[in-house]
């Protein structure tokens, strides 16, 4: 059978840097063969498609499809994908695309592959096929695609192999997985793949988006006996202290997160995860690190912000701040794994979403700025 080709779908097009979301008509290009065609039955919505969309992470070019939360269900196969155990109706999620050729990715650290910004967002040009960008609308016009490998803002998406993990969900699952493949596997790699607490450490969250959470259900599925909670909303800390948070800090009350910090650790932090960004932040996150203790940025911050850090201090206190993309994590591997915790309590995903119907991507978007919501979720 020829692999399919000028399929008419719909999918939220950007038509410029700051443009809106639009649902539109697109047509998408024939299945190259190291491809795989997915019908999505869940997005979930990032951070980072809000910060594409306004233009604060640059992509290249305009219009495009963001969305790199995908799940849903294999409808082609390419002739040389290499995991033959992949079916025509596999229950798939979708996550970041990486090289898979070199020391990080081979180390299953893909997260930090140093092409990942070139492969995700810049020149995501179907590599080796020679082909161009598999999204185009009805007139012609070429869309830019395969956004982490996927563009799954869409009905249907011709998706890159790096990018599937195929899941054995059961139906009930299905509407809450879809954010495992990037909110959830960065929060909860971050803590695996990089902190790797012990569990008499203790672990400061800063932000309680999906990240935070995630990086929250992991330190308290390794039963961590300190897990600081930060966040500037209470119904969020509320949460934080059901999933696990033996302390919480709302900075909208208690404004001294250095004092408040050093009144539940005195010794300091063995770990910090900052998922917000605010470079204030940060620096009162280096002063409240234990001798040796790790800061790990997860948030991004303005591409103008620097930190203001004495190199000395840094020496003579074994600090260590490391910058972590996607957990460092192999999906192939966490996202399985994620799963399974979810099944056994320990990763209570369910609690932190909210599915819209994919018509009302705008209301969702909204909730999650408004902190109603951890993690919208549309459903196809
Ligand atoms: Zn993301
Ligand atoms: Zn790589």
């Amino acid at each position: 059978m020829d692999s399919p080709k000028n399929i008419r779908t719909q999918a939220y097009v950007v038509q410029s840097k700051g443009a809106p979301f639009e649902l539109k008509d697109v047509i998408l290009d024939e299945v190259q063969p190291n491809e795989v065609l997915v019908e999505m039955k869940h997005t979930g919505i990032c951070h980072t498609d809000i910060v594409v969309q306004n233009g604060g992470m640059p992509i290249g070019d305009y219009p495009a499809v963001l969305g790199h939360e995908g799940m849903g269900i294999v409808r082609w196969i390419g002739s040389t994908v290499c995991d033959k155990s992949l079916t025509l109706g596999d229950t798939v999620c979708l996550s970041f695309h990486s090289c898979g050729q070199c020391a990080a990715c081979r180390d299953d650290q893909c997260g930090s592959c140093p092409d990942m910004t070139e492969i995700n967002f810049l020149n995501t040009a179907r590599r080796g096929t020679g082909a161009s960008t598999p999204i185009s609308l009805p007139d012609g016009t070429p869309v830019h695609g395969q956004f982490f490998g996927q563009s799954s803002l869409s009905r249907m998406a011709v998706v890159t192999e790096a990018s599937i993990v195929k899941l054995d969900a059961r139906p009930e699952e299905i509407p809450f997985l879809a954010p495992l493949g990037c909110g959830y596997l960065t929060g909860s790699g971050t803590v695996l793949n990089v902190l790797k607490p012990r569990p008499d450490d203790t672990i400061v969250v800063l932000g309680l988006g999906a990240v935070g959470f995630a990086a929250l259900m992991a330190a308290k599925a390794l039963g961590l006996k300190s897990i600081v909670a930060v966040d500037l909303l209470g119904a969020k800390l509320e949460i934080a202290s059901a999933l696990g948070a033996t302390h919480i800090i709302n900075t909208s009350i208690q404004s001294d997160l250095g004092a408040e910090l050093q009144k539940i650790l005195p010794t300091g932090a063995k770990s910090i995860i900052d998922t917000t960004g605010s470079v204030a932040l940060l620096e009162i996150c280096v002063k409240s690190l234990a001798h040796a203790g790790t800061l790990a940025l997860v948030g991004v911050p303005s591409p103008q912000a620097t930190l203001n850090i004495n190199a000395l201090d840094l020496l003579l206190s074994c600090k260590r701040i490391v910058g972590v993309i996607e957990g460092w994590s192999n999906a192939k591997l966490l996202v399985p794994q994620l799963l399974q915790l979810s099944r056994e309590g320990k990763f209570p995903i369910d609690r932190l979403a909210k599915v819209y119907p994919a018509e009302k991507l705008c209301e969702a978007i909204e909730d999650l700025k408004l902190g109603v919501v951890v993690k919208p979720i549309l459903s196809w």
